[in-house]
């Protein structure tokens, strides 16, 4: 599962777009949740160890 939402820096909204915001224009960067748990750190190393072995 890939993260494809950007969140705009200037007014805030999500898109799919990953230069700028197709509202206003602004610069466009990936929103990081406030918390990850150890569980969701796990996930994700996991995850990224199976892309490197080419399995996804
Ligand atoms: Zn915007």
């Amino acid at each position: 599962m890939k993260w494809l939402l950007r969140r705009c820096s200037r007014c805030g909204r999500y898109t799919l777009r990953t230069d700028s915001c197709p509202h206003c224009g602004g610069s466009v960067s990936v929103p990081h949740p406030p918390r990850f748990s150890p569980e969701d750190k796990y996930i994700r190393y996991r995850y990224m160890m199976k892309r490197e072995a080419g399995l996804l």
